[in-house]
Order: C-alpha cells, then structure tokens, then sequence
C-alpha cells in the first residue's frame, strides 16, 4: 500500500519515458532547426538529443517511441506577466473590485489549465497569486504551468496598487490587501512586507514603481514611491538571493528604478533611446505587455478615464519595444491580461511580429524569459539535462511567428515535466 497516495490522492503517476523520433529540433538560442533528431524523456528531464545518424532505439527499450514524421519540437514557451487571480467572468474593471479572493481561486484552475493548452508550461505572476495555487499546480491537484509568483505587488498610497477611488476616504493601513497590491509607504513598511511576501512565497518582488493605466487616481507620468522605499525593498529582495521588477513607464520612473538596482522592468512602453541604453548596460530585462492594451481597447474594459490612458501607451509600446531590442536589452515575453482578456494570451506574438523577427520573438518566450526567471540552467531549451517542457508543432514559428498565435491548429501536443498535458494530435495521449 502507498500510504503518499493515500494521504495524497492526486499522486501523479510516475514519469513515461518516451522518445521522439524524425523530429525537427527548433533551437532558440541559435535560431536554427536541428534535422532529423531524436529526443529521449524520461524522469521529467531531456536525457538525450541526438541526430538520427547516431541514435538507436534498441527493440527492448520500454520506452514508447513516437515518430513525429518531422514535426517540430519547441521549447515550453514562459509568459513572464500574468495575473492567474484576475480571472474571467465579468466584463469590466470596475466589477472586479467586488470580487472575493473565493470566488478568484474557484476559477483560476480554469486559467491555469487554458494557459497551459495555448502552449505556456512555465508562467510568471507578477501580483495576485498564492502560494496555495503554486503548491496544488506542483502537487498533481491542478494543471497548469510552473508558476513563479510575486504574490501581492507593493504599492504605495494613492499608486497604481491603490484601487481606492477618489471619493473613498476610508484610510487603510500598512500592509494592506488592495486588489492584487499590497499598500506600503516609508521603508519599515517596504522592509516588512517585501519579507512578508518573501516568506510566504514570493520567488520574487513585484513593486508598483510609477503610474499606471488601470489605477484611479494616478497618472502614466507619476513617479512612485521614495529611493528610501525602493532601496529598502531591493535590499530585502538581494539579500534572500533574488530581484525585484517594477511596473513603469516613463524613462524617469525606469532609469530611478534601475539607478536602485532593481533588475526587471515591466511594460516600459515610453523608453527612450537614453534609457534603453542605460537597461542594457545594466543587464536589466524588459517585459512588455502590448496585447493588454490592444485587448483593453478592442473589449472596452477600462473606464474612460483609463481609456484615455490606454490609447497613450498603446501607440508608443511597439516602438519602444523595437528600440529596446536595436539597443541590446533582453526582452521577454509578457501580457498582463486581466479578466475575461486571458483568452488573448497568444495573440501577443502577432503583435510583436509588427516589429520584431521571429527568433526576436520566440527567445523572449523561451531563452530570455528563462534568464529573466533565473532557470536557464533548466527551462527555454531542448537540450540534456533541461526539464522536459516541449511543444510538438505542426508549422515552423522561426519562418512564421504567428503559427503560436494559431493554437488550434499549430499546437499539436504540450508537454510539462515530461508528461502529455494537452493534445491535438492521435499519437499522444494525454496522461491520466
Ligand atoms: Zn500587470
């Protein structure tokens, strides 16, 4: 008797070892396709890459093999800005604010297990999500990607954290939950509570460092919080070996952030050659968020005022996007879709291929991302000794990006720690 399967009902089964043959590698960090490969899974982990030449697959292997007749094997892709507890089911912004943490974590299993289908077997969730959610993805409980979480984002009073309108004057006190953000002002309180999220799981932390679109009271140009603030949460971030990233905007809001040793930057959309200069002399990654917008416009989620906002950074985005990547900085890939927009998370790749190459793209969804997440060790590659996250596709996204925008009919398999997790095709089967 397992008694972990008793305690643990959900127990994955162990790992299927499977090889795949006839298979077209796509490497990202070269941008070239590797021929007539063989890829063996076994244990979760790529144990082998070879070129059919030197492959063999004795006739006692237990192992299933798979004759792709070619197909490509892409690496898992990684979104590096989601919100997993901004979940579907209402039609605007303001309705959210009426929803209960409850109801958020009875739905986003939906989320998880769509984002996982679209092709996303590792995400990063930069404000809203829980530990719980984190653990039951890594338990067998729920499907969904790797999640690499911020838990609550920091903001200060009245920043883009602040969902508080401007008629509420009910104050609210150090620390507390606002949405997805946590409301923190002066440095014992950033110390406090980036240690707060730290503890309770936070990979990594989230700091609202200037205005944003969806907030009520803030504007795109504000600069947020103090050095004081910034400092103090970078220090905590450091010292427990990992970063913190900032939503911001503006060349001020980026480069005050940067000069304070944050690492990351999320959105970004008015750069400036100046500061896309300094982020890559620094080694800071940039995620934008472009389809958010594009999204927000088309389904009229934003109050008018939001709106309005929205249009600004909408158009500057894509340019400072291309101007970003001309000047060296890494980019990764990101959409910060809330609400009933998640079901848009792929169509971020068509967007970008207004301006970027394919293999600019698909590195911001593979290697850089897994840079961004500190796993380039083990995640955006196939490769030995890499986890066993692999998309079988149908079409070739290093000629055209948008094939992952086509989920239905490009996405033939996903694959997540080297089980099937979604499939379009006869010849996988989804694991049980
Ligand atoms: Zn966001």
């Amino acid at each position: 008797m397992d008694v972990s399967r008793i305690i643990k009902p959900w127990k994955l089964n162990s790992h299927r070892s499977l090889v795949f043959v006839n298979t077209t590698i796509i490497d990202p960090v070269e941008g070239k396709l590797i021929q007539d490969a063989t890829v063996r899974i076994s244990n979760g982990q790529i144990t082998e890459v070879k070129t059919s030449d030197l492959a063999t697959v004795s006739e006692d292997d237990s192992s299933s093999v798979i004759d792709l007749n070619g197909k490509y094997l892409c690496p898992g892709l990684i979104d590096c800005h989601v919100h997993i507890a901004v979940v579907p089911g209402e039609a605007d912004l303001r309705a959210y604010k009426d929803m209960t943490e409850r109801k958020s974590l009875l739905r986003q299993p939906h989320v998880l297990k769509t984002m996982l289908s679209r092709g996303f077997t590792s995400i990063r969730d930069c404000g809203g999500a829980s530990l719980a959610v984190k653990e039951a993805v890594e338990e067998g409980v729920l499907p969904g990607p790797r999640l690499f979480m911020a838990g609550y984002a920091l903001s200060q009073t009245g920043g883009h954290g602040d969902m508080r309108g401007r008629h509420e004057e009910q104050l609210c006190c150090g620390g507390s939950i606002s949405g997805i953000s946590r409301i923190v002002d002066g440095p014992a309180e950033c110390y406090k509570y980036a240690r707060e999220e730290l503890r309770q799981g936070a990979d990594f932390i989230k700091i609202m460092g200037g205005g944003g679109v969806a907030s009520p009271t803030d504007r795109i140009e504000h600069v947020q919080f103090s050095d004081e603030e910034i400092k103090a949460i970078v220090t905590v971030a450091r010292n427990a070996g990992t970063y913190v990233t900032s939503h911001s905007y503006t060349p001020q809001a980026i480069q005050q952030a940067i000069n304070l040793g944050v690492r990351g930057i999320e959105h970004g959309n008015l750069i400036d050659l100046e500061t896309a200069t300094m982020m890559a002399e620094k080694g800071v990654f940039l995620t934008p968020t472009l389809i958010a917008h594009v999204m927000s416009k088309q389904m009229n989620f934003l109050p008018a005022d939001g709106a309005a906002k929205n249009d600004e950074v909408l158009e500057k985005g894509l340019r400072a996007m291309k101007m970003a990547v001309d000047a060296g900085v890494t980019v990764c890939f990101g959409t910060d879709l809330l609400g009933p927009m998640h079901f848009a998370q792929s169509k971020e790749f068509s967007v970008r291929s207004k301006v970027l190459t394919p293999i600019q793209i698909l590195r911001s969804a593979t290697v850089n991302a897994a840079r961004l997440l500190m796993q380039e060790e083990r995640l955006g590659q196939v490769k030995e000794g890499f986890v066993a996250d692999l998309l079988v596709l149908d079409r070739n996204p290093l000629e055209d990006i948008t094939v992952l925008d086509r989920v239905e009919e490009s996405i033939l398999g996903v694959i997540k720690d080297g089980r099937v997790m979604t499939s379009r095709w006869e010849k996988l089967s989804v694991e049980a």
